[in-house]
Order: C-alpha cells, then sequence, then structure tokens
C-alpha cells in the first residue's frame, strides 16, 4: 500500500535525511542500536541519526496502535513488533513519519525535545536486529547458480530441479553479525585436485556472496503451510547480506550434503530492517520466465506475486585493499547487480518454505541466493567474476585479485529507485577479512 509516508514532497526537520542515500524519511528502517554510554534499545534510523523509540514513547508521542507497537519495538529486540505482524508496523512508519515530518503538527514540540530523542548514528553501536531464530540460504540468482554450475559441470550447469524447487539449505543463525565487524579467514579441510590427500590449513579461496537478505514477520504453526497468496504478510522486511564462502573448503566437503563450514564461518547483514511498507513504491512484476522454462507448480504461483512480488533494487559490491587503503583511494565498485536477477519470488521462498509443515518464526532470516546478471560486471562474487580463480581481476592501482586476501574490505550498498518517488537505500553491509588463527 502506498499512503502519504511515501510522499516524495515530506521533508523532515532531522536536515541530515532530506537527500539522504539511504535514510530519508521516506525509509525509516528498525533497527536496535546503543548510544555512546547506554544500553540496547530499538530505533528508527533517520538520516545520519537515530529516533529512540522508547524515548518517544516517554515523551508522550504515541497513542493506539502505534502506542502498542512502538512498545514492541522499543526493547533490546524486533522480534516482538516482527511477531505483531504488518497493522502494527504500518501503525508504527505512519506516526513515526508523522513525528519526523517537517511540516507535522507537532514539528516545533518534538524538536524542542529532539535531544531526548536522537542520537548521532556514527558514534552508536549498531547490534543485530533480532534473535535470529533460524537462517535459510536459498539459491533463487540464477544467473549465479548457471555460472557456478558451469564451472564444475560445463555439460549441465543447472541441476533438473533448478526451474521447478527454490532450492536452499539450512545455514547458521548463530555466525550471523552485523555489518562493520572482521572475519577471520577460516582453517578447515583443502583439497585442491592437484592434491592426493586432504590438509587442513587457511581457506586459499575466500569468496563473498551479495545476497539479498528477507526477514520473517509472523509465523506460522507446524503443520499449516503458508499459502502463497499470504505469503507477503509474513515477510517484515529486508537487509543486504554477504554470505561469506570459504570455495575450497566447500569443493571438498559439500558431497553429499551440501555446504557446511565453508558457510557457517560467518554472515555479514546491513542491521537496519528495511521494512515491507517502506519498499512498497519499489515492486515490480517478476520479470517473465524464459521461453521454454516451466510455470511454478501450482503452489507456488499466484497472480498477484507475479504482478508485484519483485523487487527493483539496484545493488554494488565494492572492494578496498589494504594498499588502497593506505593510498587514500575510495573503494572499487566490482560488480553492479539488480534483486530483479532472482528466479524466484521472496512470496515464493516463503511458501516453498513452509509447503510441507515447517513452521517459521518471528525473526527468522532467509538469503535469497547470490544475485548475478549476465554480463562482465554484474557478477555477485568472485568465483563467477574469476571464472574459479581462472582469470584475475584487475584493480585500479594495479593489484589483482582472484580470492579475498587478508585486510580486504569488501562492502555493499543497495538503493531503490523509482520515478516520482525519493530513493531509499539499506546503509552498509561492510566487513574486512583478518588472518588465520594458526591451523597447527
Ligand atoms: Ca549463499
Amino acid at each position: 500500500m502506498i499512503d502519504e509516508t511515501h510522499a516524495a514532497a515530506r521533508t523532515s526537520w532531522v536536515t541530515s535525511a532530506n537527500g539522504h542515500p539511504a535514510f530519508p524519511i521516506q525509509n525509516l528502517p528498525l533497527g536496535v542500536f546503543s548510544p555512546v554510554g547506554g544500553s540496547a534499545r530499538g530505533g528508527v534510523a533517520i538520516g545520519d541519526s537515530i529516533l529512540d523509540i522508547g524515548a518517544a514513547l516517554e515523551a508522550g508521542l504515541f497513542s493506539g496502535a502505534a502506542r502498542d507497537a512502538a512498545e514492541a519495538a522499543s526493547g533490546r529486540t524486533m522480534n516482538p513488533l516482527l511477531e505483531a505482524g504488518p497493522a502494527a508496523r504500518h501503525a508504527l512508519r505512519r506516526r513515526v513519519g508523522e513525528i519526523l515530518d517537517a511540516a507535522s503538527l507537532d514539528a516545533s514540540k518534538v524538536q524542542g525535545i529532539s535531544a531526548r530523542l536522537l542520537h548521532d548514528a556514527a558514534s552508536s553501536s549498531i547490534h543485530l536486529p533480532a534473535r535470529i531464530g533460524d537462517f535459510t540460504d536459498f539459491y533463487a540468482g540464477i544467473h549465479h547458480a548457471h555460472t557456478a554450475g558451469s564451472i564444475s559441470r560445463p555439460e549441465n550447469p543447472l541441476m533438473p530441479n533448478y526451474k521447478y524447487v527454490p532450492v536452499a539449505y539450512h545455514s547458521r543463525a548463530s555466525s550471523v553479525r552485523p555489518s562493520g565487524g572482521t572475519v577471520r579467514r577460516p582453517n578447515g579441510q583443502r583439497k585442491p585436485p592437484e592434491q592426493a590427500a586432504p590438509d587442513f590449513g587457511p581457506c586459499r579461496n575466500l569468496d563473498y556472496e551479495l545476497e539479498f537478505g528477507i526477514w520473517i514477520g509472523e509465523g506460522n504453526d507446524l503443520g499449516a503451510p503458508i499459502p502463497i497468496a499470504e505469503a507477503s504478510r509474513h515477510i517484515a522486511g529486508f537487509c543486504m547480506l554477504n554470505d561469506w564462502s570459504a570455495r575450497d573448503i566447500q569443493a571438498w566437503e559439500s558431497q553429499p550434503l551440501g555446504p557446511f563450514l565453508a558457510k557457517s564461518l560467518s554472515t555479514f547483514i546491513s542491521p537496519w530492517i528495511v521494512t515491507a511498507e517502506a519498499l512498497a513504491p519499489f515492486r515490480i512484476a517478476q520479470p517473465p520466465r524464459p521461453s521454454g522454462d516451466p510455470a511454478p507448480l501450482p503452489h507456488l504461483n499466484d497472480a498477484a506475486d507475479q504482478a508485484k512480488g519483485c523487487f527493483d533494487i539496484d545493488f554494488q559490491v565494492l572492494l578496498l585493499t589494504p594498499k588502497m587503503r593506505a593510498a587514500g583511494a575510495a573503494p572499487h565498485v566490482l560488480s553492479r547487480s539488480n534483486a530483479a536477477m532472482l528466479y524466484w519470488t521472496v512470496a515464493q521462498m516463503v511458501a516453498h518454505h513452509t509447503s510441507n509443515g515447517c513452521n517459521l518464526q518471528p525473526g527468522d532470516l532467509f538469503g535469497s541466493g547470490t544475485i548475478s546478471g549476465t554480463t562482465p560486471g554484474t557478477e555477485g562474487c568472485l568465483l563467477e567474476m574469476t571464472r574459479g580463480g581462472r582469470n584475475p581481476v584487475s584493480l585500479p592501482n594495479g593489484e589483482t585479485r582472484t580470492y579475498l586476501q587478508d585486510g580486504d574490505e569488501v562492502s555493499f550498498r543497495g538503493t531503490a529507485h523509482r520515478d516520482g518517488y525519493v530513493s531509499i537505500g539499506f546503509g552498509e553491509c561492510r566487513g574486512t577479512v583478518t588472518e588465520a588463527l594458526p591451523a597447527g
């Protein structure tokens, strides 16, 4: 639903929000933060600041359904708000938009107490927004699946199930981390083809994967599948997700049950939940399947979902090497992609995940799978960009990379655009590789 919260003319008295690349007043993403010297609490990102939801409650700025929603969003995790469903999120969004609106009746009163309500984002710690019960990683980027498959199986890159099943595996929730930290190069079993037996040591082929993250809101009971037509009301919001991947460990360990330690080393996310409501203007039709592809089976096929279930979000992957950092160079854009490259919609992922009766819970996280296009410069990971490490990437300063080296920083940017609307973004999903622990 598109309403006054999306109006392009709306500006905020928080002046850094006006023209902000990620967090203008039309976004209002939800997260959990600690201000300097303070405890963790719920907030809304607005420009370079964070609105403290609990402080706004104490100031008496909420009533009715918005007050209930603000109470659910004011604690150390967003799980209570996620559980409360779309009506609660919407009530909170409308009222927070009003509170921050430069033209609202309350603007002068609210501005008068802004020191109590707002914290500087750059000096705050931003935490995971929710307690993640389960993390499922899909494989819906068909161009990634095709290219990655063609490196190991040139004659048969896509498995026969791919166009029927939104393929996924259960990944690890405990090692999901918010943007900004370091990821240690993992040790693991490596067995390059030329080596007769595996050995144990630092991963040599450490990679990132650009993915769209999906936050589950209301859950479902065990044994009660979510029909495709109802799936979108269970999706609370979105983030960017970096599925760090140890390719050499993955290649050796994945038969027959799929990746394990190659993926659980850590997953980074942008820590603000960009709500389904904020992204409403940026929904587009799911691109038609190429002729000859099968239609989705009936339980995954819904006309409304096909008409509006895709998102037009541009993503960039940037790399900053230690040499570039020392020279004061800006991060280099390695690739650009778009969420519309996904073969399956997020609603299809939810319907598929629950089709056997599996229960989802508020705060569960999905990854979309690596989002790649079909042309050079649109690859969502180095495995694809370097064709399995065979073709190094050249950087502007003359350095090259096949996979990530210690000290390399990978960051993602994501922005939704549509004519007539203010663009909104996801903030930051950034992480730096550090050296492995001694393997002995
Ligand atoms: Ca992945």
